[in-house]
């Protein structure tokens, strides 16, 4: 390492333990590695992520650090299922090639899938599912391959399942059911590309609960887990048809409203938030009364070929301004009448 690069990597070391002092984190290898990269300015993402947050003023704390560490650092499931997929798809290639002739061209086709897929698990269900239907085909005809061909194809089937499984389990959020943050990144960038071939207007509402922390240090968190539950089912109740939502991160949700002008994706916020603001909610077990849970909410238009990023930086700017307002309100992005 040169000297210079010591000296740095020093200095994002102390500045690294020195965050999760002033913010109580405990010291563990997932928060310091959190803090090293974003004092080392390496990673975009995670910094933006982070410098949102400091500047709303989020609570940052072990919820947003496990998140964080999902979304930047963790190796997901898919992607260990993804790994195990290239490693069955390679012997399986190996074992065919060696076995000659007429499987020739299939074994081909298998290594090319195998060095085809990396972290992108992007229809790799679909190809694998494929190749289980070519594998289970070909074993039944070719006599010299016999069982060890069968048992690939056995094991490519398995893995089909598993990888579908994972490829789900990735995307959804365990605690509400509703699809998480990574979802929503394939999924927002897929609306936004048909909302630019379509030149339908496209809507983004960002939702926050009002609060939450006061739910948490008032009824305990397994309490605050049951009302972001509640939360998240009222919202999906209560959405239109063609919109999605999503749960973003800790007690926020995003919504996304194709072919939805501002104004009526405005209209449904104030719908939604009346529909949270009316229900009363107490605790199952003596039924004391937790309250009202409000939501304030952000709303922002795509405009067509803009940065992803921008347009989300606008529909938060909007909720942080209905925070400032006084919360439990809808406010539209700055410069935008929705009259
Ligand atoms: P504001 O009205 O300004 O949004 O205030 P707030 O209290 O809702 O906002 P803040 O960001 O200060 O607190 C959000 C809290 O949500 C902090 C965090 O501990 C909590 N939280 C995040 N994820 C979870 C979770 O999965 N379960 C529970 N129970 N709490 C969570
Ligand atoms: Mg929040
Ligand atoms: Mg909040």
């Amino acid at each position: 390492m040169p000297p210079d690069a010591a000296t740095d990597a020093d200095a994002h070391c102390e500045a690294a333990v020195a965050s999760l002092r002033s913010f109580s984190l405990p010291p563990t290898p997932q928060n310091y590695a959190i803090w090293f990269e974003y004092h080392a300015g390496r990673n975009d993402k995670l910094r933006r992520a982070l410098t949102v947050a400091l500047t709303n003023r989020r609570s940052i704390d072990g919820y947003m650090m496990a998140e964080l560490h999902d979304l930047f650092f963790a190796d997901t499931v898919d992607r260990r299922a993804a790994r195990e997929a290239h490693a069955t798809l390679r012997e399986a290639a190996g074992r065919i090639l060696e076995a000659g002739v007429d499987a020739e061209r299939y074994g081909e086709t298998l290594s090319e899938a195998a060095v085809s897929i990396d972290a992108d698990t992007t229809g790799l269900a679909d190809m694998i599912a494929r190749l289980a239907e070519e594998t289970t085909a070909l074993s039944t005809r070719s006599a010299e391959l016999g069982q060890a061909l069968r048992s690939s194809g056995d094991r490519i089937a398995e893995l089909e399942k598993k990888l579908a499984a994972a490829h789900d389990a990735a995307l959804t959020d365990a605690l509400t059911a509703l699809p998480n943050r990574r979802a929503f990144d394939s999924m927002v960038r897929e609306q936004a590309g048909l909302a630019m071939n379509s030149g339908e207007s496209l809507s983004l509402l960002m939702l926050d609960i009002d609060h939450f922390k006061q739910v948490n240090d008032a009824w305990g968190h397994t309490v605050g887990d049951a009302v972001l539950r509640l939360v998240a089912a009222t919202l999906d109740q209560h959405r239109p048809q063609t919109a999605r939502v999503v749960r973003y991160g800790g007690e926020e949700f995003a919504m996304l409203l194709p072919a939805t002008p501002l104004h009526e994706a405005a209209g449904h916020a104030e719908r939604l938030r009346g529909a949270l603001a009316a229900r009363r909610i107490s605790l199952r077990a003596n039924a004391a009364p937790i309250g009202n849970v409000t939501v304030s909410v952000g709303a922002a238009r795509y405009e067509p070929a803009e940065p992803i990023g921008a347009w989300i930086e606008r529909a938060d700017a909007a909720l942080y301004r209905a925070k400032r307002e006084g919360r439990n309100r809808v406010v539209v992005e700055e410069g935008v009448t929705t009259a």
